[in-house]
């Protein structure tokens, strides 16, 4: 007789609770993945709009997310052909250009900080001094504070904080300048810039983002014999003398994978999870913004991603470069600013008179603005972030949320599952 498998269930089905799923999985643990949406993904999505699949957010993935780089590999999806890779190219118009050449590590910063074009050398001397003092720190700072006022200690001159730090900060903490975590920022530069020439690479996903991981994750832990629930809303969990039960059914563990927000609709009533919950209750989220863009077919960026500074968009992709579609044109505007004020009407026509303004292309003849709301946490300093254990051995919290190095990305998903698939395998 064999004994029976031990049951996990995952709540989410997001790139956390995915991890999840699938390291159980490889560790012999039955998994049922409840997940309230008809796709998986959560936050990184695949969405139908008129006959169109698109994501519901552009995103950016770097050479240095290993954890999801491997995951990848581990369910079935070569990232070789999975993204199109290039070395770190930054052009911010109107003139900042900053690009990481082929050299080996630390060659390719210096390269590239000698290179940036767009700055004067005094503008071009304040960021390498800025970057080189962070990086003899080791990335460390003595106490957290907010990345404008590093900046102003640093002495940055206004030009290059608006074509280089504020763009850049946006992007990687989805928080303005003003109110972002330096700590936070230099993990990240730490771990791409500081890091071996191949993490900085830019990777450009090609498959949407619920093929890209989730929905090859699922197959693999449906082929160990787990379940995958889609429409399966998780109102509330309970503590039972054994285990736990979850919409009917009972197991012996759970990954709570929900985003931060949510978490009170399962664990509003399990005492383990109150510290979190209290945690959580007066956290601020900042939302991103994407616009799709439907120009003529021979409109096209001369390459996949162009920064624009002083306007409302922060960010333009050509999807071109990765989905075969020309003409198509995603604009990100991360974090709250002046656009938050504005319709999907008037932000649309603020936009394309900017693109016009840079580009010269001419009326798009299909738009659509996707705001999501609660994109991720506002990443602010010292902020407190809960562990992925709880008080109850059985119970493993799995988000971008958790306590970590890294602001609210999919690198940070996929560790934060993987850690709490690592709880739990201990603890059962
Ligand atoms: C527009 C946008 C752009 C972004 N750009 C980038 C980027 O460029 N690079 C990057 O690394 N990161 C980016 N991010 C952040 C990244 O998408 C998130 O950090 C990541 O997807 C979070 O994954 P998660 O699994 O922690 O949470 P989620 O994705 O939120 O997963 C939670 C899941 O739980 C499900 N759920 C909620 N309530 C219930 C319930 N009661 N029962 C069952 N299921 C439930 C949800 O439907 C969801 O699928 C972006 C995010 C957005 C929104």
């Amino acid at each position: 007789m064999m004994p029976a498998r031990k049951r996990v269930a995952v709540l989410g089905g997001g790139y956390a609770g995915m991890a999840a799923a699938a390291a159980l999985a490889r560790a012999g643990l039955a998994i049922c993945v409840h997940e309230a949406g008809p796709v998986l993904g959560g936050r990184a999505r695949r969405i139908s709009i008129d006959g169109r699949d698109i994501d519901n957010g552009q995103h950016l993935l770097i050479g240095g997310y290993t954890g999801l780089l491997a995951l990848m590999h581990e369910v079935g999806v070569d990232p070789d052909t999975a993204f199109l890779r290039t070395p770190l190219d930054l052009r911010v118009l109107p003139d900042f250009h900053m690009r990481c050449a082929r050299l080996p590590a630390p060659l390719h910063l210096v390269a590239a900080l000698l290179g940036v074009r767009g700055l004067s050398w005094r503008e071009r001397w304040a960021l390498i001094r800025a970057v080189r003092g962070a990086q003899s720190a080791n990335w460390q700072l003595a106490a957290d504070l907010p990345v404008a006022d590093w900046l102003a200690l640093q002495a940055q001159p206004a030009p290059l904080v608006e074509s280089f730090w504020r763009p850049m900060t946006v992007a990687a903490l989805n928080t303005p300048l003003e109110t972002a975590s330096t700590q936070v920022l230099f993990n990240v530069l730490r771990d791409s810039l500081g890091g071996a020439r191949s993490a900085s690479d830019l990777l450009f996903p090609r498959l949407d983002f619920s093929a890209l991981l989730p929905e090859a994750a699922a197959s693999y832990v449906i082929a160990q014999g787990g379940e995958v629930r889609l429409g399966s809303t998780v109102r509330g969990i309970t503590r039972t003398p054994q285990g736990w039960r979850v919409e009917e059914d009972e197991f012996d563990a759970v990954v709570c994978a929900l985003p931060p927000h949510r978490l009170d609709m399962a664990l509003a009533d399990v005492a383990a999870a109150q510290p979190v919950l209290s945690m959580l209750a007066d956290w601020d989220y900042q939302p991103i913004v994407t616009l799709y863009l439907q120009y003529a077919a021979d409109v096209a960026l001369p390459q996949p991603m162009v920064g624009v500074a002083g306007g409302l968009s922060q960010w333009v992709f050509d999807r071109n470069y990765t989905h075969a579609t020309p003409g198509l044109m995603a604009v990100v505007l991360s974090a709250r600013g002046a656009h938050s004020a504005l319709g999907q009407a008037e932000l649309t026509e603020a936009i394309v008179a900017e693109l016009r303004q840079h580009f010269g292309w001419v009326a798009p003849v299909w738009t659509r603005v996707i705001a999501e709301k609660r994109a991720t946490f506002a990443c602010i300093p010292d902020l407190q972030r809960p562990a992925n254990a709880t008080a109850d051995p059985t119970l493993w919290l799995a988000g971008d949320y958790t306590a970590g190095d890294y602001p609210a990305t999919l690198e940070g998903a996929v560790r934060s599952g993987l850690a709490a698939a690592r709880g739990i395998i201990a603890a059962i």
